[in-house]
């Protein structure tokens, strides 16, 4: 049983091969949508999309040039891909600071521009941008996320305000740590770094600021990206939904 029914409509998740979006896109192709999975991970998302009786889109989200010239006929837009590199200011390498810019920022940026005149004509959309508990606070070390995640807020506001007169909606879910490939690595890399297990790691790096003692599940975080995506959420716009177990209450 599903609460929202998607049937009818067309759905693109970026990144949606692996972790938050593969789970995104389970979640609208069971409400019923037709799911385009759009990965650089041709195998992966070609799987999942079979899986689901969607569609893959083989893309290099890094390689903007041709987004330029897109024009994207889908309902439902969740822009997910993203990526993390982790380092102090003064060592961060340049390329690393602007790749993440164009792929969390720049990417999503052109995809919007791509969807909106579909989305205008049919007098429905509704866009979802996967950010972070790092669009609303800081950490340190993560520059390139931090600043990407504070841009993708920014954006989604300004989508929010140009799209609702044509009943486009633009919202935020803001995730705190999802146990996901993307964090897997996080967690092994810390643990190197400060020589313990990787579940000290989770426990006295992770979940300190917690107020519910574990990581979020990426279908937790589907859920509500599923729930923005629906009829029901047509009043709910330019806003950003943390599911982060408490973190940013402390
Ligand atoms: P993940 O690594 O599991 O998945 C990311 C996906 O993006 C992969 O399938 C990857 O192939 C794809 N991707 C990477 N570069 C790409 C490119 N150039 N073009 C197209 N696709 C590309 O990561 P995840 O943890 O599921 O993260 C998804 C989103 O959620 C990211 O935006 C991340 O910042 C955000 N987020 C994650 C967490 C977390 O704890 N995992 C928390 C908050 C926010």
């Amino acid at each position: 049983m599903t609460e929202q029914n998607l049937s009818g409509r067309t759905a693109l998740v970026t990144g949606g091969a692996s972790g938050i979006g593969a789970a995104c896109a389970r979640a609208l192709a069971a409400r019923g949508a037709h799911v385009t999975v759009a990965d650089v991970d041709d195998v992966a998302a070609k799987s999942l999309a079979d899986d689901i009786d969607g569609t893959a889109w083989h893309v290099d989200l890094l390689d903007t040039d041709p987004l330029t010239e897109l024009r994207l006929e889908t309902d439902i837009l969740v822009n997910n891909a993203g990526i993390q590199t982790i380092s102090p200011i003064e060592e961060f390498r340049p390329e690393d600071f602007r790749r993440i810019q164009t792929l969390m920022v720049e990417a999503p940026f052109l995809l919007i521009r791509a969807a909106l005149p579909h989305m205008y004509a049919t007098g429905f959309g509704r866009i979802v941008n996967v950010s972070s508990v790092h669009g609303l606070r800081a950490s340190a070390f993560k520059a390139a996320y931090v600043t990407a995640k504070h841009g993708l807020e920014g954006l989604s506001k300004v989508t929010a305000l140009e799209g609702g007169p044509h009943g486009v909606t633009s919202n935020c879910v803001n995730p705190g740590y999802v146990l996901t490939p993307l964090v897997q690595k996080q967690i092994a890399d810390q643990a190197q770094v400060h020589g313990i297990s990787e579940s000290e790691v989770i426990e006295k790096v992770m979940l300190t600021e917690s107020a519910i003692k574990r990581l979020v599940e990426p279908s937790e975080v589907a859920s509500l990206v599923a729930w923005l995506a629906s009829a029901d959420a047509g009043m709910v716009t330019g806003a950003s939904y943390t599911i982060d177990g408490g973190w940013t209450a402390r």
